[in-house]
């Protein structure tokens, strides 16, 4: 069927976008990185005190902006909340992509970089994590030198490789940037600890993006933002649509940064069960990547489709990534906290074994 007005030209190009899968209630959903347990009791409570004049009204964000602003260290001028990261993305992307221009991504990486990317019409150019899974520094550094790209976006800790890069690696990075807007994703920075938020200031090329879909449980609202310096985000502030974000979002991230100990409390839980869950696999003989975030990459050769599968069948998703890496057995696991985790190995220790599933 043509359509009576074509697509613009890039999104006629972009290939459809498989969205998670659906039908995911009741079960264990160790699949998206979301926080397996609930958000704080704060949001709940947020929630069930809108008014009716709040949901009525287009929401107002300057007294909410200033707050998250502290809670990041930031000022306002720096700060812009968007409809989840993907929201902010996208607005990167139409603030700097552009058609015949380019965008650096170093895949394994979250597949909306390169979506936004496209979509706006720029060509994508996309290294790759070697198979120790490091990443290519050298190179990278050797393209924005070299190509000049508009945009740079990686994720810290990355997803799903669970990477981390070191402070002196991102300075490497900015430094090489000179004529690109490097985006440093920190969806996962709760799980690592560490950010360069404190670096925009200093940084005209560099975007700070947080998200409270991860490690604050709140994916379903779709809240998140960009940190930038002023001249950045005020330029982007500019081309956002004015209410993407809405009034229960907003009241919901408010009660997190006003009372952010249960989200230090999950973070820390789920660490703990990280590195428990890392010890358990590895004592089965599974090859685990060391991870930052509040997922593990594991290789479970070829019979990934089969352990995933027979997860499934006992309430347990996992998220197969071997179409990432162009053979099958990669798999990420999403870690909660470690009652959860033992509801995995139980079914894992039934299945690992040859032969059944
Ligand atoms: C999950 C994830 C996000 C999603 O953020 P939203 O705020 O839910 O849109 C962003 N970046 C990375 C790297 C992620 O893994």
């Amino acid at each position: 069927m043509s359509l009576v007005v074509p697509l613009r030209r890039a999104a006629e190009r972009m290939a459809s976008y498989h969205p998670p899968l659906e039908g995911r209630g009741g079960m264990l959903r160790l699949d998206f990185n979301e926080n397996t347990v609930g958000p704080p009791p704060g949001v709940m409570r947020a929630l069930a005190g809108l008014t009716p004049e709040r949901i009525v009204s287009y929401p107002e964000y300057q007294a909410a902006e200033e707050r998250l602003a502290r809670y990041f260290g930031v000022h306002a001028e720096n700060l812009i909340v968007t409809n989840g990261v993907d929201d902010g993305l996208r607005l990167i992307a139409d603030g700097f992509a552009e058609a015949g221009e380019k965008a650096l991504i170093v895949e394994p990486t979250y597949a909306m970089y390169r979506f936004y990317a496209e979509l706006l019409g720029a060509s994508v150019i996309a290294l790759r994590y070697d198979d120790r899974l490091r990443f290519p520094l050298e190179e990278v550094v050797r393209v924005l030198r070299r190509s000049r790209p508009r945009i740079l976006f990686v994720a810290n800790p990355n997803n799903p490789t669970g990477s981390l890069l070191r402070p002196a690696e991102l300075r490497r990075i900015l430094d090489a940037a000179r004529h690109t807007m490097v985006i440093v994703d920190e969806a996962y920075t709760d799980f690592s600890g560490g950010s360069v938020t404190g670096w925009i200031s200093r940084r005209p090329n560099l975007i700070v993006v947080r998200t409270f879909s991860k490690a604050a449980g709140m994916a379903g609202l779709r809240i998140g933002c960009l940190l930038a310096g002023a001249e950045v985000a005020g330029a982007l502030r500019r081309i956002h649509s004015p209410y993407a974000v809405n009034s229960a979002a907003l009241a919901a991230a408010l009660a997190v940064v006003r009372h952010p100990a249960p989200v230090r409390r999950y973070a820390r839980e789920v660490v703990a069960a990280r590195r428990e869950l890392e010890r358990a696999l590895r004592r089965m003989g599974v090859i685990v990547y060391p991870s930052a975030a509040n997922f593990l990459l594991v290789d479970f050769g070829p019979r990934a489709p089969e352990i995933v599968a027979g997860l499934r069948r006992r309430g347990i998703l996992l998220r197969d990534r071997s179409s990432d890496f162009g053979r099958i057995g990669w798999v990420r696991i999403t870690v909660g906290p470690r009652a959860h985790l033992r509801t995995l190995l139980r079914a894992m220790e039934e299945l690992w074994k040859p032969g059944r599933s």
